[in-house]
């Protein structure tokens, strides 16, 4: 990718706020700016919506919705069809674009696009297949009905660490489901979720369905949308502690919440394991996304018997990873979003080395421009870490040993989240004692990746509430109606 395929890929980011079908400035004209992790270079200037221009998008959303519910499941179907092919002809703009503004190096952009993406596809085979029941009651005095509805206009808040597939992991089955959207994208990586939204328009999606609204003043664009009776639903995926508040802000009108927060996945090697898949595993599970990501590997676990061997294994092919800027296909490891993100993983790994832990790599940021931190590995991590508790967010291996599979199960339980656990052994019983054993909201048994779109995705504990993906995914965009019936034969 040259410089002018960068250029010509920012060129076609549309300019403004998606609000009933055009983009147009925000009011007051306010924008900001967002920027190459890699370089600390700006990258573009975004319309910076205020929380009035949140109410005029729920005003289009509002506007929509009886129009959008009625509409026939086969064109909604149709419409998420026709986006998805659009997403795979821009493939490489969206890969190249989502790069720039995280910063993951651009086959993982190529991936995401691939999965972002799948949910469009999945979701225009679910529009179709939304179902409901009649039955007898026990009694035969009547008949029941059950049948689903969509849940009306629905606000959406994403993060920055995956542009496309957070946005798509929404709206495609709430527009299936026929519910009307405002999303806010990360005000970090926005443009991403814009060049998605104006794809939507081509599309043909009617106007108001999505509307998209970047903005600096998250809290209060969000306060004053959720305040407002026409909205029925939040989706968030972000940071547990924003959740919580989002949680208790939803609270006051009662609306239909869906929470993918943050994690602290355990990554158990046993030792009857196969260390070359558990190494495999690991790689794609802590280094993914730079580490950015709520699936991260944030605790190995590894059997005493194994972990010097593993550790070794591990630490050999991380120190062969390339750290630089996405844009080069050699790199591995690209940077992290910004300055605080490099300070958090540099504090955590302090601890730990303050706490005993041994350095088997790296173990500080990267020197020079752009916001780097060196691919690290720790081992004999102390049980009282911060890093064990705490999401890391980068590229840091922290390796504890455990002796016996109750220790390992206790030590994976030891946490506030219940996002996703890895497990690897060759024990099937072993493996299924640990799906039952382990709390958690998804599980990789033998492999370092779970993500995909015909799989429930969503956590437990703090991680969080209801699922997204899968037949569950457009059950968070349903309500359930019964209607009681009498016995037509009585
Ligand atoms: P964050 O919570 O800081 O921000 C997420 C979004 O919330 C952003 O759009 C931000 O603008 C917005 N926001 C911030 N304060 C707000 C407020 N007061 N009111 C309304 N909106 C507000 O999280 P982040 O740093 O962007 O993302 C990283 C976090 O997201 C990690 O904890 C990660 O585990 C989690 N995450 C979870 C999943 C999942 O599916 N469970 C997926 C990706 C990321």
């Amino acid at each position: 990718m040259s410089a002018a395929d960068e250029a010509r890929v920012l060129a076609a980011v549309p300019d403004g706020l998606l609000i009933g079908g055009e983009w147009r400035p925000a009011g007051g004209g306010a924008r900001f700016d967002v920027f190459d992790p890699a370089t600390g270079t700006r990258l573009a200037s975004v319309a910076d919506g205020t929380p009035d221009d949140g109410i005029e998008a729920l005003d289009a959303a509002a506007a929509a919705q009886d129009d959008w519910a009625a509409t026939p499941p086969r064109v909604r179907s149709e419409l998420l069809r026709a986006t998805w092919e659009l997403v795979q002809q821009r493939k490489d703009d969206l890969a190249l674009l989502m790069t720039l503004e995280m910063g993951k190096p651009l086959a993982e952009s190529a991936g995401e696009v691939t999965y972002g993406g799948e949910f469009l596809r999945w979701f225009a085979e679910e529009a179709v297949r939304i179902t409901g029941r009649y039955g007898t009651n026990p009694e035969n005095t009547g008949r029941t009905i059950v049948s689903q509805h969509p849940v009306g206009p629905c606000y959406f808040i994403t993060p920055w660490n995956f542009p496309l597939a957070m946005a798509t992991r929404k709206i495609a089955p709430a527009l299936a489901a026929g519910c009307t959207v405002v999303i806010k994208p990360a005000e970090l990586t926005p443009l991403t979720t814009m060049y998605v939204g104006e794809l939507f328009r081509q599309a043909g999606l009617p106007a108001g369905v999505l509307n998209i609204v970047p903005s600096t003043a998250a809290g209060p664009l969000s306060e004053r949308i959720m305040d407002d009776p026409r909205l029925r639903k939040i989706s968030f995926t972000g940071s547990t502690p924003v959740g919580v508040r989002l949680m208790q802000q939803a609270a006051k009108r009662v609306l239909r919440t869906s929470m993918e927060l943050g994690g602290n996945a355990p990554f158990v090697v046993f030792d009857d394991a196969d260390l070359d898949a558990a190494v495999a595993g690991a790689l794609l599970a802590k280094f993914r996304n730079i580490g950015e990501a709520c699936t991260a590997a944030n605790r190995f676990l590894v059997h005493e018997a194994v972990a010097d061997e593993f550790a070794n294994r591990l630490t050999e092919q991380v120190a062969a990873m390339r750290v630089g800027r996405g844009t080069d296909p050699e790199v591995r490891i690209g940077p992290l979003i910004n300055e605080q993100a490099v300070g958090k993983a540099d504090t955590l790994v302090r601890d730990a080395v303050q706490r005993g832990a041994t350095v088997r790599l790296g173990g500080g940021p990267v020197t020079g421009s752009g916001t780097f931190y060196a691919p690290t590995v720790l081992d004999r991590v102390d049980a009282g870490s911060d890093i064990l508790q705490t999401e890391i967010f980068g590229p840091v291996v922290a390796i504890t040993r455990f002796a016996d599979e109750a220790e390992a199960v206790r030590l994976a339980n030891d946490t506030e989240f219940g996002l996703v656990s890895y497990v690897f052994t060759r024990d099937l019983a072993r493996g299924q004692r640990m799906i039952e054993g382990l709390r958690t909201g998804m599980m990789g048994l033998n492999v370092g990746v779970i993500s995909n779109a015909a799989a429930p995705f969503g956590g437990v504990k703090q991680s969080g509430l209801g699922r997204e993906g899968g037949f569950e995914g457009i059950h968070e965009y349903l309500d359930v109606k019964y209607t009681m019936t009498p016995n037509p034969f009585a």
